[in-house]
């Protein structure tokens, strides 16, 4: 059974209710989180409050630089332990899970180093003024976390907050929760000051809702869905609280007929297959120059045939969905696509070691999918690729900027010239030429335009968002 973490210690939720957490892998309810609710929300926002006001907000830069710090290399000391329960909880593939445990590792590292780098500007104004202006923590940040990447993400937002001295309060997913709270622990063993970060699991529309309105967090910094990015701008609206959104995306890789393939197609298929296609940068969409289409799709849907789904622990191409009703989403958008004769170029499969009860979905390749199609229109949020054709660069940027969103697009190619055109026209938030966000890119920012939301989170950026400018103007004559 997990406790949610309030001021340094575990807590029941005061509902006295729990959820079960299912195993994507084999569908098994293998443990319970709290099911909380507004007075939980309002203990950890006064939790937060008292160490702001009382500790965290006077600790120096330099030494919640030392704590981040030593919250990095502790998160590195125990990757195995939070791999295990991230491929638990989340049904990711060994490798993956890992991988998110060691960006976890680095965005405290990269932050530990920004918070004492964060500095105002003096401003030249008038005879006998000095002005200058002073970065300053919101105070408590509100923190709702998706279940697809819950390390990384939440590395990324409270890294970035606890860097520019707020204190935070955290709403993980319900579906995925159990590697934060062990974070959350691990950050009290190393020195954080009781109630700097506070962990209070339960449904969103519970838990996640009462965060949103509590008039005690100064800034919510949300990652999910544009449904509820929604909901949370209209409820911090009511008291014009600041808000990060971090939403969806349905992002193109755009393959002229000069790109290196070699390199590009591993990188393709990667971008839909990672996390079973269930990411927000997922590059989705497949637009190829007209010429080389035909032979593009032949030797990919080869590549898609190879592809494995099976259960974490097996860690192979990829795992189970997150949940059932994510794989009947899946299976509705397929339907669709039988029922609108799109045809399936080629499809992975499922091993026969996956139990029925996991949630598993073979990676499916489908060609000639229209652009106003909602396959080619919507998030599907599994590792179904849609591939289209295209003409010349025009016709690539008008179907690339026909969605709703623009979180990130990939431009494959060898013509400098066009690399930079491409990456001036995509409306996108991030723009990858001849690579798809390799290394992670903890140093880069990252946010979307349009239906992507706004803000950026990630990078030294992320800390403009997580602080307020306040400008000092002083007459001394
Ligand atoms: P979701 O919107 O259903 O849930 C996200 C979080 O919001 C969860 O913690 C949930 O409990 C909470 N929530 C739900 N209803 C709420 C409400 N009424 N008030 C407050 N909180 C509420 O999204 P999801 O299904 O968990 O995640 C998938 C979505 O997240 C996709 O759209 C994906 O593209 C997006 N995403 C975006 C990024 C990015 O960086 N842009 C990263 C990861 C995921």
């Amino acid at each position: 059974m997990q406790l949610n973490f309030i001021g340094n210690a575990a807590q029941v939720s005061s509902s006295g209710q729990t959820i079960p957490m299912l195993d994507p892998s084999d569908g098994q309810v293998f443990d319970h989180i709290q099911r909380s609710n507004a007075k939980d929300i309002d203990h950890a926002v006064r939790a937060a409050r008292q160490c702001f006001d009382t500790v965290w907000g006077k600790t120096p830069a330099a030494e919640r630089g030392r704590l981040l710090m030593r919250l990095s290399m502790r998160v590195a000391q125990g990757v195995d332990e939070l791999t295990v329960l991230e491929q638990r909880d989340c049904g990711k593939p060994t490798r993956q899970a890992r991988a998110d445990a060691v960006a976890l590792a680095r965005y405290f590292e990269f932050y530990a180093g920004a918070c004492d780098k964060l500095h105002g500007d003096t401003i030249p104004y008038l005879d006998g003024y000095s002005v200058l202006t002073w970065r300053e923590p919101h105070g408590v940040t509100g923190h709702v976390i998706p279940w697809n990447y819950p390390m990384q993400i939440f590395g990324r937002s409270i890294g970035g907050s606890l860097a520019a001295g707020n204190a935070c309060v955290v709403k993980p997913a319900e579906d995925a929760c159990l590697s934060l709270i062990r974070v959350a622990q691990m950050a009290a063993e190393v020195g954080f000051p009781a109630g700097a970060l506070n962990i209070v699991t339960g449904y969103g529309h519970e838990v996640g809702d009462a965060l949103a309105r509590h008039a005690g967090i100064d800034h919510i910094s949300f990652t999910g869905s544009p449904s509820v990015g929604t909901l949370i701008q209209q409820v911090a609206a009511q008291r014009h609280c600041p808000v990060t959104l971090e939403l969806g995306g349905k992002s193109p890789q755009i393959v002229f007929a000069d790109a290196d393939l070699d390199a590009a197609l591993p990188a393709i298929i990667n971008a839909i297959v990672q996390n079973a296609g269930q990411t927000c940068s997922a590059g989705s969409r497949l637009l190829v120059e007209q010429t080389i289409y035909e032979p593009l799709l032949e030797r990919l849907g080869a590549m898609f045939e190879n592809l494995r789904a099976g259960p974490a622990s097996m860690d192979l191409d990829l795992g189970p969905l997150i949940r059932q009703s994510q794989q009947q989403r899946v299976w509705d958008f397929l339907s669709d696509a039988q029922a609108d004769s799109i045809p399936m170029v080629a499809k992975g499969s499922v091993v026969d070691e996956a139990p029925e009860t996991g949630f598993y979905q073979a990676p499916t390749l489908l060609r000639d999918v229209p652009v106003q199609h909602r396959l080619a229109q919507q998030e599907i949020f599994g590792p179904v690729l849609c591939a289209m054709a295209f003409r010349d660069e025009d016709h690539a940027v008008e179907l690339a900027n026909a969605t709703p969103f623009g979180l990130v697009a990939g431009v494959w190619t060898a013509d400098g010239a066009r690399q930079f055109r491409m990456a001036r026209r995509l409306r996108s938030g991030q723009v990858f030429i001849n690579n798809y966000g390799a290394g992670g890119g903890v140093e880069l920012p990252f946010g979307g335009v349009k239906s992507s939301g706004y803000g950026r989170e990630k990078g030294i950026e992320a800390l403009q968002g997580f602080t307020t400018l306040k400008t000092v103007a002083i007459k001394h004559g």
